[in-house]
């Protein structure tokens, strides 16, 4: 069980969940850090007391460093703050819940300086799967997965050998435009799509869910996390989320993790591994949950889902591409800039005008993601 953390991302919705959980636990907090809300992130080094907050500007750390003069807490900003934070002597445990490939920078760092990752970050493994599983390998420390769908097959993995697994089943949600014909998705809106059925959470995994391309993002890390090659992993939509994922063995057999969708569970369990502690969140009843459905995604109209397949098949620094083509059209779909259905297509066109690297450094998969998104701007964005 973790006893010291550094939270990456204490604002966002992964991170103040973190906290709520971290409160009940009674886990040290030694670092928090945050993008631009420093009133939230004041508030919360009142309450947690860390040694060091980080956030992204300069003038941002000027003020939140003379809102916290009569404390403890030294300020920083950056990258050079998000890494300090993430490599503090004293965290046993690093919780890298910021959004996007900055995440990868500090993860990395953190794996190097010899800590256990608690690792909300998609981005991470998406970008840099192999280069980061070798170095936990190297560097002897656990990434432990904080996601719904990989805390379930991660549960359900527990005491069993990885040899017996005949596939992994993802469960995605379908978002909130399943079922819809391609004639009402192009007419979908930004408040459409940024109301999900089930789950709350940040914009642009709320985004990623409704194209599915969040499915895509967990697909890849999947292969990563659980070492499993492309054809082992099927995705399956269940529009409940009760079902967080599953595991079929060699032997027909089927072990899925149920819960109500909330990530608190599956966010103190990264937290309390290899132990299980009690808690009060809200329990699932089998009496009142009604019916499960099950269907096949559709790749045709949700074609993100489909390019991240191609993107893992393609292999190298192709999935580089394919994230960064999708946060900077979730980030042009959130500025109202493109439509809904423009963003498999920046996607696409980004797969097919890049240079393909097979064994991507570290240098190579920031290259390739800036590349990628001056591509976009230049191409598209006139
Ligand atoms: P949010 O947008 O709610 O929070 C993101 C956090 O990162 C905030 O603390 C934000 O600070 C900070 N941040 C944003 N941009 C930067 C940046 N450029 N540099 C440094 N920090 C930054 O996201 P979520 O909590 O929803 O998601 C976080 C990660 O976890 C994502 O990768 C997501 O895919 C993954 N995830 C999320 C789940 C969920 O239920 N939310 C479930 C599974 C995975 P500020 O508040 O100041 O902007
Ligand atoms: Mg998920």
């Amino acid at each position: 069980m973790a006893k010291c953390i550094s939270i990456l991302g204490s604002t966002g919705s992964i991170g103040t969940q973190a906290l709520q959980v971290v409160r009940v636990l009674g886990i040290k907090v030694i670092a928090l850090t945050a993008n631009k809300n420093i009133d939230l992130v004041e508030k919360q080094a009142r309450e947690f007391n860390p040694k060091l907050v980080s956030v992204t500007n300069e003038q941002d750390a000027m003020e939140l460093a003379r809102r916290l003069s009569d404390t403890d807490t030294e300020v920083v900003w950056g990258i050079d703050g998000l890494v300090k934070a993430a490599t503090m002597e004293e965290a046993d445990t690093v919780l890298t819940a910021v959004v996007g490939i900055s995440g990868l920078i500090p993860t990395l760092s953190a794996i190097k300086a010899g800590k256990n990752i608690a690792l909300a970050n998609k981005e991470t493994l998406v970008t840099a799967g192999s280069l980061v599983m070798r170095e936990a390998m190297i560097n002897e420390v656990s990434i432990i997965p904080v996601d719904s769908e990989h805390s379930a097959i991660f549960q359900v993995l527990q005491g069993s050998n990885i040899k017996d697994v005949e596939r992994l089943i993802i469960t995605a949600s379908g978002g909130p435009f399943r079922g819809m014909s391609k004639d009402q998705l192009s007419k979908v809106t930004l408040d459409d799509a940024l109301r999900h059925p089930n789950w709350n959470m940040g914009k642009k995994i709320t985004i990623d869910s409704a194209t599915l391309m969040n499915k895509g993002l967990e697909v890849i890390e999947a292969k990563y996390l659980f070492d499993m090659p492309v054809d082992k992993i099927d995705v399956v939509v269940h529009p409940q989320s009760i079902v967080h994922s599953m595991v079929e063995y060699i032997d027909g057999s089927i072990i899925a993790q149920m819960g109500v969708p909330s990530m608190l569970t599956p966010i103190q369990y990264a937290l309390t591994f290899p132990e299980r502690r009690k808690n009060s969140f809200t329990r699932l009843d089998f009496t009142k949950m009604g019916t499960l459905n099950f269907e096949q995604p559709n790749l045709d109209l949700f074609s993100c889902l489909r390019l991240a397949f191609d993107a893992l098949a393609a292999g190298g620094n192709a999935t580089v591409v394919l994230n960064a083509a999708n946060e900077l059209a979730v980030e042009l779909f959130l500025q109202s800039k493109i439509s809904f259905i423009d963003i498999p297509i920046l996607i696409e066109n980004s797969l097919k005008n890049y240079n393909h690297i097979i064994n991507p450094n570290i240098d190579d998969i920031i290259n390739t993601d800036r590349i990628c998104r001056e591509f976009i701007n230049a191409h598209f964005m006139k």
